[in-house]
């Protein structure tokens, strides 16, 4: 008898877009195979989790015919492409969600192995002798992660990413793109030659040239990333070991052309903007999804009312970088509808919430992630609860603060990016960091080691008093902690452990 073995799949969804049909499809594999949840992840796609071995082909085959795929959204390759949510400007975001899809499929493994196993396509020829023209034979030396941002929303943490595109508007048109490079996030307890770092802009490109400048750039990292040292593969190790004049260099030479000078931005949040937006006569609404996970719960049927809207809406779906769902490009006409529904179902814009639990995040960790140490989406809600009772003292309950955890330092969830941040140790033991930029441009620092519950409170207290009484106008948590003393200021990951 051959055990019930259980896997997650993670579908491939750029610029995190799916279609109602698509959503409905997801719904469905979850129900039928899944274990009846859908986990929308901090890179704007779907994972199902608990799906047996025996039935993995036949969900791969659905997920296939709804016009999705899961290639590339695990390995030594480019990940899934993010790109801002963005329900504010519409035609923007139709041309970087495009270019986020042109990048994604631009930088696809050409190999056929995915559709032979399984899709059942025919083998026409033999592995040994597939060429794989930009990957090689031995693909990356660790995954590879791009983003697509448009300022002054960086809700894909541009600067954790490998590679990111800052979009440049001019006169309202997009113009093209600031290139960021060398970002990451994970780093291994206790190895201070691991830490996670933010990327630098290097230039700006115009927009039809974003694909050749990706393409440069990872055969930089598949021809010089570290390929004896795991922990120490990814493309910010191989730019700070080199220096980023190297890298410029490196790029101008591959592409014959030099970027131009960098264009003027500026990122106010990397959260996401609640309820009802409308723009060039189409309306956008973003609920709150605690930690991305879409479920029934006995008081909270999220997962039916958005199967519900699913049914009716023309739109589309925007998964977000923070795990939200935005219902996208409504008509006038079925704003009505879908907001029956939202009613019907009790769905939530998240309003009634703290502006603490509204930026919050955390990654999936136990019980289904292998590699956790300690909880984080099961945990974190009622964490948040606990400072919840510290922020109505001190009247905060409508201070925005990002605070986010992560299971293992592996940092899915971007924990470092947190004005507060957890990454677990042990069950129930977490290192806490303070000091991340509200706008994901600073990284935090280690404040506490290893500490449980109780003294994560009895640190938070305090401090988040002082904050009430001492803080300067608009300024936001993670800088009132760097000026105050509780921790320095990082500049660079290269100073993250001093
Ligand atoms: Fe990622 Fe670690 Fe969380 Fe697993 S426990 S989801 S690897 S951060």
């Amino acid at each position: 008898l051959e055990p019930a073995y259980q896997f997650m799949i993670r579908v491939r969804l750029p610029g995190g877009v799916a279609t109602p049909n698509q959503w409905l499809t997801m719904d469905d594999l979850a129900t039928k195979y899944g274990n009846n949840t859908l986990k929308l992840t901090t890179r704007q796609t779907f994972q199902m989790h608990g799906i047996l071995k025996w039935n993995m082909k036949k969900t791969m085959q659905e997920i296939n015919e709804a016009l999705m795929d899961t290639i590339a959204a695990c390995g030594d390759v480019n990940r899934n492409v993010m790109c801002n949510a963005n329900p504010h400007q519409s035609k923007i975001h139709q041309e970087v969600y495009e270019a986020s899809i042109a990048l994604s499929e631009h930088l696809l493994p050409k190999t056929k192995a995915y559709h032979e196993i399984w899709l059942d396509e025919e083998k026409v020829i033999d592995s040994k002798e597939e060429v794989e023209p930009m990957y090689g034979a031995l693909y990356l030396p660790r995954k590879f992660k791009i983003g697509v941002a448009v300022p002054p929303s960086n809700d894909i943490d541009i600067f954790s990413q490998d590679l990111g595109f800052i979009a440049i508007l001019e006169d309202d048109k997009l113009v093209g793109f600031n290139v960021a490079v060398g970002g990451g996030m994970g780093m291994t307890h206790g190895d201070t030659n691991t830490y996670p770092q933010l990327s630098r802009v290097i230039g700006f490109t115009p927009t039809e040239n974003i694909k050749e400048v990706a393409e440069k750039i990872l055969t930089i990292q598949r021809d010089y990333g570290n390929r004896s040292e795991r922990k120490n593969a990814r493309f910010k190790y191989t730019i700070d070991k080199r220096g980023i004049e190297w890298l410029k260099q490196e790029l101008n030479e591959r592409l014959g052309w030099e970027l131009e000078e960098t264009r003027a931005y500026h990122f106010d949040h990397n959260g996401d903007r609640y309820g009802w937006l409308q723009n060039d006569g189409k309306w956008h609404l973003t609920l709150f999804v605690e930690n991305g996970r879409i479920h029934d719960a006995p008081d909270y049927p999220l997962m039916t009312g958005l199967r519900e809207i699913a049914k009716v809406h023309t739109g589309d779906f925007r998964l977000t970088p923070n795990q939200n769902i935005i219902i996208s490009n409504v008509t006038a006409r079925k704003k009505k509808k879908i907001n029956e529904l939202v009613s019907k179902y009790g769905l939530t814009d998240g309003k009634e919430n703290s502006a603490l639990r509204r930026n919050s995040m955390a990654c999936v960790a136990l019980p289904t992630c292998g590699l956790a140490m300690a909880e984080a989406e099961r945990y974190l809600p009622s964490l948040v609860t606990k400072v919840e009772e510290i922020l109505d003292e001190a009247g905060l309950r409508e201070e925005e603060i990002t605070i986010r955890m992560s299971g293992c330092p592996n940092s899915c969830s971007r924990p470092t990016l947190g004005e507060i941040a957890f990454i677990g140790k042990a069950p129930g033991k977490y290192n806490m960091y303070l000091g991340a930029g509200f706008a994901g441009d600073r990284l935090s620092k280690l404040y506490r080691e290893n500490i449980g519950e109780k003294e994560i409170l009895d640190t938070l207290k305090p401090m988040l008093n002082h904050f009430a009484k001492d803080r300067k106008e608009k300024e936001h948590f993670g800088d009132f902690v760097i000026r105050k003393g509780y921790v320095e200021e990082v500049i660079s990951g290269l100073d993250f452990h001093q």
